[in-house]
């Protein structure tokens, strides 16, 4: 039995930085990021933990530094998909 490969690492997005320019949405090659609407702006959002590769190039091309790549925790299993990885509460 072979398990799913793990990313090391998931894009988190600070909203407050974002500036919805779209750069991330366009150097991700699996599609899993996209801009929403985030009350009358737009920014970006991990769509799809699953499907991200941990590439890094939407944190290297974000002209704001609005993303950083966090480790995924040791403990983040099946029962913790990371449904909010892409957004930094605050
Ligand atoms: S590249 Fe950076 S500023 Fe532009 S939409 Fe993506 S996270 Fe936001
Ligand atoms: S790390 Fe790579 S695959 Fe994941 S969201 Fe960023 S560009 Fe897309």
């Amino acid at each position: 039995m072979t398990a799913a490969p793990r990313r090391a690492a998931l894009p988190q997005i600070d909203p407050t930085r974002c500036t919805g320019c779209g750069w991330c949405v366009a150097v991700c090659a699996p599609h899993v990021l996209s801009l929403h609407a985030d009350g009358g702006r737009k920014a970006s959002a991990l769509d799809d933990a699953a499907g991200c590769t941990g590439c890094a190039l939407c944190a290297l091309r974000c002209p704001f530094g609005a993303i950083r790549m966090r480790r995924r925790p040791a403990q983040a299993t099946e029962a913790g998909p990371a449904s909010d990885a892409g957004r930094i509460s605050n």
